[in-house]
């Protein structure tokens, strides 16, 4: 049975050798019939010569090196559609996850499961704001998706083919895989772990990428944002209604025009909401129009080690 290991690199030259060590010793068990597929997503160092280099000594390592940066999900997807395996294991190339667990998750699939995800109970060596927000982050997204996406988990998971399969086929452009996990279904289950410190480099996800996929995820799972419009009208109503109540009080009262600063007020409570509203309907909007111009969602630069089936241009229209 072979098994693909995927993951995907941005600059992650340092890494590089102890992952790949790291990795041949989690599959020896399995030796000859694994596959290590590199996804070099358009790194600006030397990652891409690093995973030359490790083919030539390792012939179990693949590359496959994007023509530019794509994110994370997106070069995921890449080694995943290029993976040839029964089975699936993909992780971060600064070895948070770590590949000793492969063992486990092999024998949690040997008694009938579909996917065994990593569950974070602990996280090592990153910044309270990092896990103060990621911890929030899932509790919300939770909240609002109509699918359960398991709390705290990441994209460190092994698969079966029949779930990739699934997963591939679902066409969006906004990838958030570990929801589209989740909502493929199958029998799933997790298992707990440390996520460790970086073995090296900076983390590569800045403020910036992590919004838009905390968007993504929000928007891919979520059409409530949506309805919030429809909810702050309400209460909006309310707000008016007392408003009227005041303001012919006053007329009556004190045969006045009504005050400077309540109309001051209520003119910023409400363009606050539409603007607001706007924007939310705005990121759905932004997104359809993404996912309707339906652009490949990558292209190949370059490949090493092993024959690979799929050829860049069928590979990109499955995008
Ligand atoms: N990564 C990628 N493309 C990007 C950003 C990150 O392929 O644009 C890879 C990165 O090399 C790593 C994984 O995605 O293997 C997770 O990134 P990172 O460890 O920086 O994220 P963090 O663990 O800090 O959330
Ligand atoms: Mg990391």
């Amino acid at each position: 049975m072979l098994l693909s290991v995927v993951v995907p690199c941005m600059n992650e030259e340092d890494s590089l050798p102890a992952l790949v060590e790291r990795l041949i010793a989690a599959t020896d068990a399995w030796s000859d019939d694994t596959e290590i597929l590199l996804v070099d997503d358009g790194s600006t160092d030397d990652t891409w010569d690093g995973i030359c280099l490790q083919s030539q000594k390792h012939p179990r390592v693949r590359g496959l090196k994007l023509s530019t940066n794509r994110g994370h999900q997106v070069a995921l997807t890449a080694g995943l559609m290029a993976a040839r395996g029964e089975r699936i294991f993909m992780l971060d190339a600064d070895l948070q996850d770590p590949p000793e667990l492969l063992s486990d998750m092999m024998a949690m699939m040997d008694r009938g499961y579909d996917v065994v995800y990593g569950r974070r109970s602990e996280r090592k060596g990153e910044s309270w704001f990092k896990k103060l927000t990621a911890h929030g982050f899932y509790r919300i997204l939770n909240r609002l998706s109509d699918v359960p996406i398991p709390n705290d988990t990441g994209d460190f998971r092994l698969v079966s083919r029949r779930v990739l399969n699934a997963v591939l086929d679902m066409p969006e452009r906004a990838r958030f895989i570990r929801g589209m996990f989740a909502w493929a279904g199958f029998r799933q289950i997790g298992i707990e772990y440390v996520r460790d410190p970086r073995v090296a480099g900076e983390t590569k996800y800045p403020m910036s990428k992590m919004i838009r996929l905390a968007f993504d995820a929000l928007s891919s799972f979520s059409i409530k944002p949506l309805q919030i419009a429809t909810r702050l009208a309400f209460l909006t109503l309310i707000v008016a209604a007392l408003m009227l109540v005041y303001v012919f009080w006053s007329l009556i009262l004190y045969n006045t025009v009504a005050g400077w600063a309540s109309t001051v007020l209520v003119i910023s409570f409400f363009s606050g909401i539409q603007l607001l509203t706007l924007g939310i309907m705005g990121e759905y909007l932004g997104r359809l129009y993404i996912e309707a111009k339906g652009r490949p969602l990558f292209f190949i630069d370059e490949q090493v080690g092993g024959v690979v089936e799929n050829t860049p241009e069928t590979m990109s229209k499955q995008a």
